[in-house]
């Protein structure tokens, strides 16, 4: 029996004891224990965690890698006493296909003005609007990684304009691929719907600002399902009275749970999703997690982790 696989998380029990059960019955040759089991800890070599408390990581001399239940690690690179070792993070295509499912319904919520018939339904009003076909109605992704591209190809299929950003400018078919600050300005330029699926970093934090809102056509919508802090809340707010912004879907917070007198809440601007735009399956994710270690067992060799420099 190889040595056992600690599970780090700060879940609370019963989320906690779900997750193992998934991992065990995904790895039935591994042993699947938490510090609660008080393994050896000089024999781990992987470690699986989901916001592990800080230095929960210490003490663990012969650890190999480490594997994140989440897709985004900006908390695990906050954590100074992460071990030095690779740092794998969750990339499952149940996430992405659940991603590309929530930005599409968002889009097409907006576009077809779902969110303005709701409120008239609300006030009695019979009032039919234009219609405008998706062929006219330019999307920008900022970010074309698992999420991003999962996203812009179903909206391309769907028949949208679709602009992306990322880094490299790698392509994405049928997508219009922009790079760097001033492929930024091009990407913005007069889009009618913008979708954040960045990562969190230093250099992305605070990118859903006022300068950001300002490039976009006049009343285009927002749909941040990135992170919290991409999005500097009081740009937004002036963005929406100003009608520069004409409706927001917010799935993610600089808080979750989002604090009962945040201004989100009663916004008519501003739809919120407690951050379920694409939620983890534990089953997908631990068969994930157990491809990654079977291969380890197999090879000795490490996945491939994440790039801490550039922090995704
Ligand atoms: P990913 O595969 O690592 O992709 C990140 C994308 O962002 C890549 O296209 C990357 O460019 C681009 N990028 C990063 N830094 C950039 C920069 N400074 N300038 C331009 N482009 C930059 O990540 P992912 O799996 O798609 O996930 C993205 C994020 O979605 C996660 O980090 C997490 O925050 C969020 N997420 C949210 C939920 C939810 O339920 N709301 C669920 C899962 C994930 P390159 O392609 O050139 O590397």
């Amino acid at each position: 029996m190889p040595a056992p696989l600690l599970l780090v998380t700060r879940l609370p029990p019963d989320e906690e004891a779900g997750w193992r059960r998934a991992l065990a019955r995904a790895m039935p040759g591994e042993t699947i224990a938490t510090a609660a089991d008080h393994p050896d800890r000089t024999t781990v070599e992987i470690a699986v965690v989901a916001n592990p408390p800080a230095g929960s990581l210490r003490d663990l001399p012969a650890l190999h890698w480490v594997h994140s239940l989440w897709a985004g690690v900006e908390r695990l690179l906050q954590d100074a006493t992460m071990p030095p070792v690779p740092l794998v993070r969750l990339v499952d295509p149940m996430l992405a296909r659940a991603m590309a499912e929530t930005v599409a319904a968002s889009v097409l919520h907006l576009h077809r003005g779902l969110h303005v018939y709701a409120a008239q339904q609300r006030r009695r009003a019979w009032i039919p609007h234009p219609f405008q076909p998706a062929t006219g109605r330019p999307i920008t992704i900022l970010g074309l990684g698992e999420m991003g591209r999962a996203a812009a190809e179903l909206l391309v299929s769907l028949g949208f304009p679709v602009r992306g950003w990322s880094r490299s400018g790698a392509p994405v078919p049928g997508v219009s691929i922009f790079s760097g600050e001033e492929g930024l300005t091009d990407a913005l330029d007069g889009a009618q719907v913008l979708v954040n699926l960045l990562p969190l970093t230093p250099e992305t934090r605070g990118i859903l600002r006022a300068s950001t809102f300002a490039r976009l056509a006049p009343g285009a919508y927002l749909i941040n399902f990135g992170r919290g802090a991409h999005l500097v809340e009081v740009d937004l707010l002036e963005a929406l009275a100003a009608g520069q912004v004409g409706h927001a879907v917010l799935d993610v917070f600089e808080q979750e749970p989002l604090p009962a007198d945040h201004p989100a809440w009663s916004h008519p601007g501003v739809t919120v999703l407690p951050h379920v735009a694409a939620p983890t399956s534990r089953a997908s994710a631990a068969a994930v997690v157990a491809a990654a270690v079977a291969a380890f067992r197999r090879t000795g060799l490490c996945p491939a982790g994440i790039d801490r420099q550039r922090g995704y």
